[in-house]
């Protein structure tokens, strides 16, 4: 085993990190974890910390869950890899049937990715061939809300709303819509309302060249836990249903309990044309899923001129699908949503208590996300700013990885948590915002 001091040292030689200069490692040395149980993260000195981000949203069932380390190695033993093309294997095509059935109505067939851009990437290619197949090929641009993140992939990021994110490619992006929403990050009944009618009116304006609409729902992660009322769902889907346009729905982040329902789409009732799921859906391997209606799924048929011409190599691997199989067996047998619904009057309470700590300018919560804007420091804002990584250090001496975004700081736990780890998380984060208030 290498020494903590001697993996930095390599990394700094050798190792691109995602979102990150490529000095940014000398500036904050990255934890060097060694290995993660439940909710904890252990560092190579044996220090452990509380994942308050379930890892990018991804161990929402914690880390080295017993039941998905034991479904691995039994897969693994039996087949870890063969291609989907022209093969079908009993994971793939068990974990679809499952899948749909606890999707919201009207979803019926699954295609598989290796994570959530690409499934966002492969809703993109079905509604353009869609459409060219209905003989509307003039239908070939996006609509997406200002603050969303879809993805990194050159599609995908197309339809992010985070300036900084696109700025590097512009020009290179398919040609997106980007409507507003209210910029405060509080559900409130009137702003909300007067940005629904905008937004459907845009949706009947550019119509004869919308292709779809695309959003996280509910709550957009990467632009800092912004929520925003589910009716505008509501208005969305009949907007999408009166002008032919598609609505695609990115449940990558907020989907498998993580507001406290299944799918944050379920706070507002209504079915997508198309849903894309990644991140806890497998839980520990990469993986993402496209959920497709029978409609768009028609648009396929016909002869090999029709495929879908699209697809990865390692998509519908049996080891992804075996596990997210078992995540979703867990889900059933431990009630997982439902705990996450329960445990979230408590990240409601605790943030209500941030909120009167000087310094916060405003917090939110909803289910296992709670996330605090503190006010700025000098020039850098938003994504750029520094408030929230000053909590970042505080958390980590306390004993907790809080991974902010800019002034945000936030927690998104691992949703089966104990109740007890779960409250320490929550007074590490109080007590780090704290010490930097002021
Ligand atoms: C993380 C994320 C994605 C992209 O998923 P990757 O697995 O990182 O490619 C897409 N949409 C949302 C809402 C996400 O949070």
């Amino acid at each position: 085993m290498i020494s903590r001091d001697e993996i930095l040292a390599r990394d700094r030689a050798h190792v691109f990190h995602p979102y990150a200069a490529v000095d940014d490692v000398e500036r904050r040395a990255p934890l060097v974890v060694r290995e993660a149980e439940g909710p904890w993260l252990v560092d190579a000195d044996g220090r452990r910390f509380l994942d308050g981000n379930s890892s990018w949203y991804v161990a929402a069932l914690g880390h080295r869950h017993p039941r998905l380390v034991a479904r691995l190695a039994e897969q693994a033993r039996e087949l870890a890899h063969c291609a989907f093309a022209g093969i079908t294997h009993e994971p793939g095509v068990l974990l679809a049937e499952e899948l749909l059935a606890v999707a919201p109505p009207g979803l019926s067939r699954v295609f598989y990715t290796d994570n959530g851009s690409t499934a966002i990437e492969v809703a993109l290619r079905i509604a353009l061939q869609a459409f060219r197949r209905w003989g509307k090929p003039e239908k070939k641009r996006f609509l997406a809300l200002d603050g969303a993140f879809h993805g990194d992939t050159l599609g995908a990021a197309s339809l992010g709303g985070v300036e900084i994110f696109r700025r590097p490619f512009a020009g290179l992006m398919l040609d997106c819509v980007h409507a507003d929403l209210p910029a405060d990050g509080e559900p409130d009944g009137e702003g909300h309302v007067r940005a629904f009618r905008a937004l459907t009116d845009l949706i009947a304006r550019e119509a004869s060249t919308l292709a779809a609409v695309v959003v996280e729902p509910v709550v957009q992660a990467t632009a800092g836990m912004r929520l925003y009322d589910p009716r505008l769902l509501v208005e969305l889907r009949r907007a999408c249903d009166e002008h032919d346009v598609l609505f695609v729905v990115d449940e990558v982040f907020s989907g498998y309990g993580r507001t406290g329902k299944m799918w944050a789409l379920d706070h507002a009732g209504v079915s997508p044309d198309l849903m894309c799921v990644g991140k806890a859906f497998s839980a520990i391997l990469p993986m993402g899923a496209t959920l497709a209606n029978a409609r768009l799924a028609d648009a396929f048929r016909g002869g090999r001129e029709h495929a879908l011409l699209y697809g990865h190599t390692f998509c519908g691997n049996p080891l992804g699908a075996a596990v997210a199989r078992e995540v979703l067996a867990i889900y059933r047998d431990e009630a997982v949503v439902h705990g996450a619904e329960r445990r979230g009057r408590i990240v409601t309470e605790a943030f209500a208590r941030i909120a009167k700590i000087p310094g916060v300018a405003r917090v939110r919560s909803l289910g296992m996300i709670g996330a605090a804007d503190l006010t700025p420091r000098g020039a850098s804002r938003g994504y750029l700013g520094e408030r929230g990584w000053e909590v970042y250090d505080q958390a980590l001496a306390r004993g907790a990885y809080l991974r902010p975004l800019g002034d945000t700081v936030y927690v998104t736990p691992p949703l089966n948590m104990k109740e007890s780890e779960l409250e320490e998380l929550l007074a590490i984060l109080e007590a780090s915002v704290a010490a930097v208030s002021g």
